[in-house]
């Protein structure tokens, strides 16, 4: 049995069993996700004489990309959809980084509770 070696791999486990039980949290979260990313365009009129054509542009056209069978499609977003769109991005895109997360954080667990059993293994016949 190696007891520094399985004192080490038992800190980096609870380590990282803390950080899954936030991530887990974050996953628990109540909040909508919008699926997809967002594309802004900036937008021109070229209308002659306004403020666009002297280098003042007007607020950008915001699209939702998204990959749907195989495809990308982007979807037009209406101004007032703007600020609710964003937000549920935004939160769709932390909840699959937390999911990438959470996967990482099992696998490496995985290799952890191998490694540990290595360590704690007693040798025979006994010293
Ligand atoms: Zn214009």
């Amino acid at each position: 049995m190696d007891l520094e070696e399985a004192s080490r791999l038992r800190q980096r486990a609870a380590r990282l069993i803390a950080e899954r039980a936030g991530v887990e949290r974050e996953l628990m979260g109540r909040d909508a996700l919008l699926r997809g990313y967002l594309l802004e365009r900036p937008k021109f009129c070229g209308k002659a004489g306004c403020k666009c054509t002297r280098g003042e542009p007007h607020p950008p056209s915001l699209y939702l990309g998204r990959l749907e069978c195989g495809t990308v499609r982007q979807l037009f977003l209406r101004a007032g959809d703007h600020p609710r769109a964003r937000r549920e991005a935004v939160a769709y895109k932390q909840f699959r980084e937390a999911l990438r997360r959470w996967r990482a954080i099992g696998k490496e667990l995985n290799g952890l509770w191998e490694a540990l059993g290595d360590a704690r293994e007693e040798s025979y016949p006994f010293e």
